[in-house]
């Protein structure tokens, strides 16, 4: 049955409403869909409306909203204790335990952890922690990056808009090109032409604008508040190398990337990168705010116990979840599910794009598919109004889906990764209706 919501619904606009009186800062321009319940791959509304999730919560409920092993972990543990600070637990050290041992083969040499509780604080914390064992001060990021909102992290964005107006930046910060081979920023049309030129950048940036004193490189394996920019394979080893071969410290920010998103556990996996850090978060305790820098331990050896320490950094209710999300792999097969329906929901989103004018790119691997809106193919002119207006459409006919993107033109489609085939197919069946109507 075509869903057609009204929305937002009576006490939807009443939430919203005192929302935007008492928190007027927080919602971005997010569908006006408010969030009763999550189970699965399916969000209930507070009247009751159902949709399915194209977004985990910002790709954070991987295993699914409500998980059942995951709500039972949690709520043993908030019975027990919560809130010891730097007291040791046994959930603090299993779940330390548990993360070290799940580094895949590439990054073994990850051997010990520093566990948070936002995936700002971990980048935040791989650039000083990077700092001091180097003795540099200077840090490459990327075009498009997106890192967190803290100084530091924020001072790495590659994009006028996560740091508008907020300046001083970080002294030391420094700016590269990423691949995004749809737009490539030097013109080329060539994937392969695209990452040579953004290669070759790095050693004008290190003659012209450093002083020298290169401490870290970071960078997202795939850009994702950028758009679902995915570089072309062979970009991140050949930079991972250029970083060492400068005496810097390579770190891959995968807050976003991992716990099954791309298809393997680690997005790392795909080009067996071997970071100096590795930064992950959102997907890590399915929601409830947690995140870790993944190091080896010659570099935390260097710190003073304590000296990254926070009040609710792996406070057991966030350690049980994280363990909780670990088994939930270890039991069932959501990275086959998230290969086979991920696989499936590329190829059909792929015809529509062969199918309608405005549907520029359409790439992805996994459960992380972007969809780029243009005024038109030949253009590429971006389409950011007609991207809202797709997500708004798309949450009355029952999907709830983001805009992110450089030009403000991208819908990710990155549900939770049990997403049903039915669901995938409905939920695209949604998507040529709406791109029909318009
Ligand atoms: N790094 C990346 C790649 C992210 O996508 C995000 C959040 O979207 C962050 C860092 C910041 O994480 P948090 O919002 O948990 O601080």
């Amino acid at each position: 049955m075509p869903k057609n919501y009204d929305l937002p619904g009576l006490k939807s606009r009443e939430i919203i409403e005192t929302m935007d009186r008492y928190e007027p800062s927080c919602r971005p321009g997010a569908a006006p869909v408010v969030w009763a319940e999550a189970h699965g791959a399916t969000i209930t509304d507070v009247d009751g409306n159902e949709f399915i999730d194209w977004t985990s919560g910002v790709l954070a409920a991987n295993i699914g909203h409500s998980h059942p092993h995951w709500v039972k972990a949690v709520q043993d543990q908030v019975a027990k204790v919560t809130m010891p600070y730097a007291y040791p637990t046994e959930p603090r050290a299993q779940a330390a335990k548990m993360l070290v041992e799940a580094m895949p083969d590439c990054a073994r040499h990850l051997d010990t952890c520093f566990l948070l509780s936002t995936g700002s604080e971990a980048t935040e914390a791989a650039m000083r922690v990077a700092k001091r064992v180097t003795g540099k001060h200077e840090v490459i990021s990327f075009w498009g990056g997106f890192h967190g909102r803290t100084w530091g992290a924020m001072s790495m964005a590659g994009v006028q808009g996560t740091k508008h107006r907020w300046g001083p930046l970080m002294p030391g910060t420094l700016y590269a090109p990423y691949p995004y081979t749809y737009r490539c920023p030097f013109g080329t049309d060539s994937d392969q032409a695209c990452v040579d030129k953004c290669l070759e950048w790095l050693d004008n940036l290190m003659r012209y604008e450093s002083i020298g004193d290169l401490a870290a490189v970071i960078v997202e394996p795939y850009q994702g508040g950028a758009g679902f920019i995915i570089p072309p394979p062979g970009f991140l080893k050949r930079l991972q190398e250029w970083t060492h071969e400068q005496g810097a410290l390579f770190i891959a920010d995968e807050i976003q990337a991992s716990f099954g998103r791309t298809g393997k556990m680690w997005c790392i996996e795909h080009d067996e990168l071997a970071p100096d850090f590795l930064c992950i978060g959102k997907g890590i305790a399915n929601g409830i705010p947690t995140a870790a820098l993944m190091a080896n331990h010659e570099i935390f050896d260097k710190l003073h116990k304590g000296e990254m320490s926070s009040t609710t950094g792996a406070n057991p209710v966030s350690a049980a979840a994280t363990m909780a999300v670990l088994e939930v792999f270890e039991q069932e097969d959501l990275l086959g599910n998230c290969n086979r329906v991920g696989g499936y929901m590329l190829e059909e989103l792929r015809k529509l794009q062969d199918k309608h004018e405005v549907l520029g790119d359409v790439r992805g691997f996994g459960m992380v598919i972007g969809l780029e809106f243009v005024k038109s193919k030949a253009t590429k002119e971006p389409a950011p109004d007609l991207t809202g207006e797709v997500t708004e459409r798309m949450a009355r006919k029952g999907v709830v889906c983001g805009k992110v993107g450089i030009h403000g033109n991208v819908i990710r489609v990155a549900p939770p990764l049990c997403i049903t085939m039915e669901q995938a197919e409905e939920s695209i069946k949604c998507l040529d209706e709406v791109l029909s109507e318009l």
